[in-house]
């Protein structure tokens, strides 16, 4: 069977809480052989590593840009030490999520984007003592964020979520990285994003979902149906498959071809997958 490595779910999310097992009973059933689960902030370091453990999954440690405005100096002690204790953990395979969000008009006032900054610059220097990767959230921000991997070098990882422009990704890709992409690649008018997917070196690209965020569109609740009361649609990692095939539609690749290659490329920047 085709297998797939989701290098982006937030499995620990609450929206999981409900139905965790089933979801990673359909994961595995769609041939989702893997996902990495990247810590937020402090308060879920534990839960990830323990949740990879009970799925054989992956996951990550650090501080999201989203939740710098309440992360302390403490935080960050929490993090260098979660890393030394389990540095010989197999299942944690980067520093992540970290990064820097410049659309959320919360952490772009001057305060809360130089904490922001001031968040990814001590990540990536943990990244670089502890030599792993970075899962990088990437919103508005890729120019700063390259700024910061060029003033601090670590080994690599994924630029998630990816959505700038091929001259963005090229500079990513010079510095190790892979990009991600997902559900967003699924509508019609994202011709942007689905020109750049479609530019790319195959080599560049890993697949995620980001559940439970960025439903594909045959998930997503339109403003419409939610102003009548229905919720978001939610996704999850079962949908990777389905949204792999548009990519490989998009690129004129077998599905096959696209899981083969993405396998080899998320173990590239996350060199402790199994
Ligand atoms: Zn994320």
């Amino acid at each position: 069977m085709t297998c797939f490595i989701d290098t982006h779910a937030h499995l620990d999310a609450r929206e999981f809480d409900a139905d965790r097992t089933s979801v990673h009973q359909r994961a595995r059933a769609a041939g989702v052989a893997c996902c990495v689960i990247p810590a937020v902030e402090a308060a879920n370091f534990d839960t990830v590593r323990l949740l990879a453990h009970a799925q054989q999954d992956a996951y990550a440690l650090g501080i999201h840009p989203l939740y710098t405005p309440q992360a302390t100096e403490s935080h960050l002690t929490q993090l260098d030490a979660g890393l030394t204790a389990h540095r010989d953990d197999p299942r944690l395979v980067a520093v992540g999520e970290i990064g820097l969000d410049g659309f959320v008009p919360e952490v772009n006032t001057p305060n809360a984007l130089a904490k922001q900054q001031l968040f990814y610059k001590a990540q990536l220097k943990l990244a670089q003592q502890h030599q792993l990767p970075v899962i990088l959230h990437v919103r508005r921000s890729a120019d700063l964020l390259l700024k910061g991997l060029r003033d601090t070098p670590v080994v690599g990882g994924i630029a998630h979520a990816f959505n700038g422009s091929l001259q963005q990704a090229q500079a990513f890709i010079a510095l190790g990285f892979k990009l991600g992409f997902g559900g967003a690649l699924t509508y019609d008018r994202a011709l942007q994003l689905r020109r750049l997917a479609t530019e790319l070196p195959l080599s560049a690209i890993v697949l995620e979902t980001d559940a439970p965020d960025i439903p594909p569109h045959w998930r997503y609740t339109t403003a419409e149906r939610r102003g009548a009361g229905e919720p978001q649609g939610r996704n999850e990692p079962a949908e990777l498959p389905r949204i792999a095939q548009v990519l490989a539609e998009l690129r004129g690749i077998s599905l096959d071809a696209l899981a083969q290659a993405t396998h080899i490329n998320a173990r590239q920047a996350l060199p402790r997958l199994q």
